[in-house]
């Protein structure tokens, strides 16, 4: 096959995707876009709407009986896009931020690869999932009896990694990336004339004391060689000029890489907020939600991932020991099912960071994903 023509292809298909965006169970014309070009690739099976708007292509090639899944997401955010380039968004308030385009247009190229060429023997499910970014897309598929309908034994996926050098590739076994949890505090008191705050209960400073000792969790709380993370991101509340709040909300976020890490930062969290708003003679309900799982490489398929990546990128350009980032992948869902491995692909050290409105995936990095995935195929289901 020719490489620099399918490279092209990827291309046209990436900044198509760039330009027409769609925020999770959205991705209508994305996902038409995909079924399309995997019928026109002569795949085998190809099935819309499983988990809302995901789609699903097999393949298969010679008698062999194992199945292997590819896993690209397709989903945008909502963030409005301040890139010049010709392809820019079109969708206003949303863009491809995290570069699922790019995703996208890797799993594509791989598709056509291998529905052209082969060299593989068994059956091949290629997964596009919407929703990714708010953790929901995944569990819609599995919901939507994805692993009934579509049975596979093992799952890879991939994620662009800004400020790694375009043809890089890191992964790591374990835990690659955190489990985020979302919490919610409401102090509620009895709010009034600013003038005199000792004829009620108002609630401000209580919640400015309740943000700061919550810094005490990772802190004091965590032992020093466990990782977490709990950062409050807004704090709001009902008063206004000259009259003090009777209620205030506390939201934020947390991260961690073990299920006993996530239940010991609820089980901390309940106490100081209760305890806070005991000492400032006002009630708190704390309200604490699991988003995302931590990601878990498989051992094994992180050695099989290594090796494919060893026919793809340069030998000094792979790394088995990526350090493990607190950031939330949807992909975890998929790993409590079955094994599988997720990877990091450079898109460049100038890249924007992810989810920033100038961010732009790197199309110099297409190849090296598309044929990741093609490689990874053919060593798990090599030819008689
Ligand atoms: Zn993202
Ligand atoms: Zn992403």
């Amino acid at each position: 096959m020719d490489l620099r023509s399918l490279e092209e292809d990827m291309t046209v298909w990436r900044r198509d995707l760039h330009a027409h965006p769609e925020f999770g169970f959205e991705e209508k014309r994305t996902s038409s876009f995909v079924a399309a070009k995997l019928r026109e690739f002569g795949f085998d099976d190809v099935t819309e709407s499983v988990g809302g708007t995901g789609v699903v292509g097999t393949l298969k090639r010679g008698s062999g009986n194992r199945s292997i899944a590819l896993r690209a997401d397709m989903d945008a955010l909502r963030i409005t896009e301040q890139g010049t380039m010709a392809y820019r968004s079109r969708n206003p308030g949303v863009m491809h931020a995290c570069g699922h385009d790019g995703h996208t247009a890797m799993l594509l190229g791989a598709a056509k690869m291998l529905a052209e060429e082969a060299g593989f023997d068994g059956t091949v499910r290629f997964i596009f999932q919407p929703a990714e970014e708010w953790g929901k897309g995944a569990l819609a598929m599995l919901d939507h009896r994805l692993m009934e309908r579509f049975p596979f034994e093992e799952i890879y996926g991939l994620h662009n990694m800004p400020g790694l050098p375009v043809g890089h590739f890191e992964t790591r076994d374990g835990p690659i990336m955190s489990a985020e949890d979302n919490f919610e505090i409401i102090l509620k008191g009895v709010g009034g004339h600013a003038a005199r705050p000792h004829w009620g209960n108002e609630v401000l400073v209580a919640a400015c004391a309740l943000v700061t000792n919550l810094q005490t969790i990772v802190s004091r709380r965590l032992s020093p060689t466990d990782i977490g993370v709990v950062s409050v991101t807004e704090l709001i509340t009902d008063g206004t000029r000259n009259a003090l709040p009777g209620m205030a909300r506390i939201l934020g976020d947390a991260r961690s890489f073990r299920p006993e890490i996530s239940a010991e930062i609820e089980k901390q969290m309940r106490i100081i907020a209760e305890g806070t708003a005991l000492s400032y003679n006002v009630v708190a309900e704390v309200a604490y939600t699991r988003e995302f799982v931590p990601l878990l490489n498989d051992a094994a398929l992180v050695d099989e991932a290594f090796a494919a990546a060893r026919s793809v990128f340069d030998a000094d350009h792979i790394s088995a020991a990526r350090e493990p980032m607190t950031a939330s992948e949807d992909f975890a869902r998929f790993l409590e099912h079955m094994p599988g491995c997720f990877v990091f692909v450079g898109n460049g050290r100038e890249s924007a960071p992810l989810h920033n409105p100038t961010y732009d995936f790197n199309d110099a990095g297409l190849l090296f994903g598309a044929r990741f995935h093609a490689a990874i195929v053919r060593q798990r289901l090599p030819l008689p």
